[in-house]
């Protein structure tokens, strides 16, 4: 196979581009399958109230554990499930599993109800049904709409005009919407004036830089003051070291996640994080 390049006409055979494309296309047939096959899971990262060390919600990602190929990250799966319109049976999976698990987590709190975020990709949110599907996951699994956050990439939104009554709906029902990645999309920031958002996530890229660089420093810093002054709450990603979380205390940002805390692991893994009832033992 060849492909047209700019300036020289067709190019000769490239081998890695046809594995490349080989590579997804067996991987787009396995995921059909994936979770029917009870291959797809979920981890969860805690999201820590920055002022007072508390978990406060956790964040669902996305596990692909194949027989023979292992484990599969959600860099090299989300894009490609997103490219062939598996990525709504993939995240609805994913947002059942892990309403009902938040659900079961909440009746073993004594303090404020566990908040779940999960990540919709810009295709999922366009579709046209999507409210309807996400409020028959809440009806069926029993979590409350206010205890459910959205997390949208600047992408998702760069179609202001038909994200805004999308994002308008799920306000209504009191489901929050938080912008994923934030600062690193190629969206302008005028969206931030018009569209029902509740939170900013922060970057990796920028919280890495709050203790690096003091242009680094300046950008990061910038970064969650915005959200601040739009009354945004703010959600810092990635943290790995206690100096960053110094630095966005400092800034008074809300609250974060990253490796310092926890990485995402699976529900039982992390339940010593949730300071939880002891399950009821019988007998
Ligand atoms: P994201 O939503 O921005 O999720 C945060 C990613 O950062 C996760 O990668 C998490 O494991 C990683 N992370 C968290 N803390 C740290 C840290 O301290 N250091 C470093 N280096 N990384 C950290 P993961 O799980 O591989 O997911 C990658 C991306 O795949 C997600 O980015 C999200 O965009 C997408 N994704 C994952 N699950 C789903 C899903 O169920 N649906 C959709 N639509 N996308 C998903
Ligand atoms: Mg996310
Ligand atoms: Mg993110
Ligand atoms: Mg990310």
């Amino acid at each position: 196979e060849a492909k047209r390049n700019d300036k020289h006409g067709w190019r000769a055979y490239d081998p890695s581009m046809t594995d490349q494309r080989t590579r997804e296309s067996i991987l787009a047939d396995l995921l059909e399958h994936a979770v029917e096959a009870g291959q797809l899971g979920v981890h969860y990262q805690p999201i820590v109230d920055l002022a007072t060390g508390r978990t406060v919600g956790v964040e669902a990602l996305a596990r692909w554990q194949h027989p023979d190929f292992g484990f599969l990250p959600p860099s090299e799966f989300v894009p490609i499930a997103e490219r062939s319109n598996l990525i709504h049976a993939i995240g609805m999976h994913v947002l059942a599993e892990a309403a009902g698990q938040v659900r079961a987590w909440q009746a073993r709190q004594h303090t404020d109800p566990l908040q779940l975020s999960v990540n919709l990709s810009p295709r999922q949110l366009l579709k046209h049904d999507i409210v309807t599907d996400v409020v028959a996951v809440l009806e069926r699994t029993g979590l409350s709409p206010a205890h459910l956050t959205l997390e949208i990439t600047e992408t998702a939104i760069v179609d202001t005009e038909r994200a805004a009554p999308i994002l308008a709906r799920f306000r209504a029902l009191g489901v929050r919407i938080a912008i994923d990645d934030f600062g690193t999309g190629y969206s302008s920031l005028q969206y931030l004036l018009g569209l029902p958002i509740d939170g900013l996530k922060i970057d990796r890229a920028f919280v890495t830089q709050l203790d690096s660089t003091t242009r680094g420093a300046a950008v990061a810093e910038a970064v969650v003051r915005l959200g601040q002054i739009l009354g945004l709450d703010t959600v810092a990603e990635g943290i790995e070291s206690p100096a960053q979380v110094a630095e966005l205390q400092l800034l008074g940002c809300t609250s974060g996640q990253g490796y310092l805390f926890s990485p995402p692991r699976p529900a039982a893994e992390i339940e010593d994080s949730l300071n939880l009832i002891p399950p009821q033992t019988v007998g």
